[in-house]
């Protein structure tokens, strides 16, 4: 998507057969001769979602943070106003690791509040009726059994570490039900597991295990190292759901779903660490050893998403772990040759 289509509406009105079959697609919100505007078109999310769309009879809308900031209230009014789209996706947040987590719990506060009230606030004066929030496995309880369902939202305490964002995202799903409640606002929510694919983030210090974990594998490979090393013990088990799948629920759910309660997107299995390592080494063809560093901590020691809810409405996830780094390696490579011949 390039700059000077931002602000515009971009017609993609080519009729493409649907992912789901009639009988798990319930009739409901058709996007056909729709407007979309997929807030945060530029994140791993909103890139995932403008792939996913363009093959509907729907068109996208998209803008930057530098036509529009989200956290400024009246500009958000004035856009949703004037462009009037026919649905929202707020793909956008401030999202970042423990550290930038701990560095600035205001701004991960202050922000993701302002970016989904000042979306949900437009919406609803303008009349738009759907509007598709995004919450994230890791706003539920720190201690939640697993697999973690929907009903456990708001039972416990939460993850210290990231407590501001989870608030606010807690607080954007408690809009949509609001708004729901109070004005019959056709609102919904999802909650997407760990998510990765294209558009990552390989900051080693900011990134997620997957992609820290890819780019560790590559570089030991182009050093010709003897080992990688991987905190904790490996036995901790995490779920990974490739981007691309993620995309496809939350259109499928902005089509056919309509209720007050959030709706976990998720892989539907989980996997050791160790394991996942070893299939990153396989994928980036490096064949060092793995090196355990037990005296760093392992975190929860399980996290995996019940998936029933989706699954009742047909999904699936379409690809698997294995499929999905490689084509998340093959990104990575990529970038690396556009940041070299930048
Ligand atoms: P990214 O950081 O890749 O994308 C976020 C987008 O939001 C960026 O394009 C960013 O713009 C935009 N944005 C942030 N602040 C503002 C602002 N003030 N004004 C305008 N735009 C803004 O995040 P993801 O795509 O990974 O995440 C998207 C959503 O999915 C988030 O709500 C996240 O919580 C959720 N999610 C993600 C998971 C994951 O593993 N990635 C897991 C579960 C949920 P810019 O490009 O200019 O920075």
């Amino acid at each position: 998507m390039s700059e000077e289509h931002e602000g515009e509406a971009l017609p993609l009105a080519q009729a493409h057969p649907d992912h789901h079959t009639a009988e798990t697609a319930k009739p409901g919100f058709s996007l056909a001769g729709k407007t979309i505007w997929i807030a945060g078109y530029k994140g791993m999310v909103g890139q995932a979602l403008l792939r996913r769309l363009k093959g509907e009879a729907c068109t996208l809308l998209t803008v930057g943070r530098r036509e529009l900031d989200l956290t400024r209230q009246a500009e958000v009014e004035g856009f949703v106003r004037e462009a009037k789209p026919d649905a929202i996706i707020i793909a956008a947040a401030r999202v970042g690791g423990i550290l930038a987590n701990m560095q600035d719990p205001v701004g991960f506060l202050t922000d993701n509040l302002a970016i989904n009230l000042n979306i949900a606030r437009a919406a609803h004066q303008a009349d738009i009726d759907r509007v598709l929030f995004l919450g994230s496995s890791c706003i539920y309880p720190k201690l939640a059994p697993q697999p973690i369902s929907e009903e456990a939202l708001l039972t416990g305490p939460l993850e210290p570490t990231n407590q501001w964002y989870a608030l606010a995202k807690i607080a954007a799903l408690k809009l949509a039900e609001a708004y729901r409640q109070q004005f019959g606002r056709n609102y919904i929510a999802a909650m997407p597991t760990n998510l990765y694919g294209p558009g990552d983030n390989f900051d080693l210090e900011a990134g997620h295990v997957l992609p820290a974990l890819l780019r560790k594998a590559h570089e030991a490979k182009s050093r010709g190292a003897r080992q990688l090393e991987l905190w904790g013990t490996g036995a901790a088990r995490r779920e990974f759901l490739h981007v691309n799948d993620c995309a496809d629920a939350l259109v499928l759910l902005l089509k056919t779903y309509s209720g007050a309660d959030p709706v976990n997107v998720g892989y539907g299995e989980d996997i050791a660490l160790i394991d996942l390592a070893h299939l990153i080494c396989r994928t980036v063809g490096y064949d060092g050893a793995i090196a355990l560093d037990p005296s760093k901590p392992d975190g929860t020691p399980r996290k995996l998403l019940d998936t029933s809810r989706l699954q009742q409405m047909g999904w699936r996830p379409k690809i698997a772990l294995s499929e999905g780094l490689a084509d998340t390696y093959a990104w990575y490579r990529a970038q690396l040759a556009r940041e070299a011949a930048a």
